[in-house]
């Protein structure tokens, strides 16, 4: 099954999509996540993306496109994966369209997580990590015991660049504008599922396996 995981930023897309491929047993794939490693391992893709990141622009589609298809294309996952993050523009959702029919699938669910922009903000903002094992916070939801210092590690936590107020707020602007397209894109094409992402990540969750479509359903 190809699983799509839609929303804003900070809608809950990454644990969602953590805890849908541990329920379902497919990989997780975020271009975010391959973004931010190639950046980490200073990799000529890294080089390139970083400028958009840091400014909260989104990076070229042929970019991310060229991405997906060495994964999705060239890997093959034999049960389907989740995109997180993937696609972000209208552009990107017919290319994804055209890679999945080369193999002869389609996407078959969308998850598009809403939540109000106050609540996006607070999120995004309140969120932080750590650089060495990867463990994330928030300053309301999941603070750590010591302020600014990892649980597991000790280690000085950072927020993300692109977590700051200023390029949150633009975030949303270029959501908006060039990712929420894709509900209407979805919507048309009968695979979105439209879940309330301001409940708790159990709720969530819960909602989504409740409205998992009939044919790819455990029981
Ligand atoms: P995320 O971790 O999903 O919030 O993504 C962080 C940043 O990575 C975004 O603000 C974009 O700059 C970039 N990015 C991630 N996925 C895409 C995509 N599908 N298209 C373009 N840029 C992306």
């Amino acid at each position: 099954m190809i699983v799509v995981v839609l929303g804003p930023p900070g809608a809950g897309k990454g644990t969602q999509s953590d805890l849908l491929a541990s329920e379902l047993g497919l990989p997780h794939l975020s271009t975010g996540d391959l973004l931010r490693e190639a950046i980490a391992n200073r990799t000529p893709l890294g080089r390139l993306a970083q400028p958009y990141m840091d400014r909260g622009e989104l990076v070229p589609d042929d970019v991310v496109i060229g991405l997906i298809k060495e994964r999705l294309v060239q890997a093959r996952p034999p049960d389907g994966a989740i995109l997180d993050g993937f696609p972000r523009t209208v552009a990107q959702g017919h290319a994804l369209n055209d890679m999945l029919g080369e193999l002869g699938r389609r996407v078959d669910w969308v998850i598009y997580l809403r939540a109000p922009v106050e609540e996006l903000l607070e999120r995004i903002t309140g969120r932080y990590v750590c650089p060495r094992c990867a463990a994330t916070y928030h300053l309301r939801g999941s603070p750590s015991r010591t302020p600014g210092v990892c649980n597991l590690c000790g280690t000085p936590l950072q927020q993300r660049p692109d977590d700051r107020l200023d390029v949150a707020r633009h975030r949303l602007d270029v959501y908006f504008e060039q990712t929420a397209p894709l509900i209407d894109f979805y919507r048309c094409q009968g695979v979105l599922t439209e879940i309330d992402g301001e409940q708790s990540i159990e709720a969530v969750l819960a909602d989504e396996m409740a409205a998992l479509p009939p044919n790819h359903r455990k029981d």
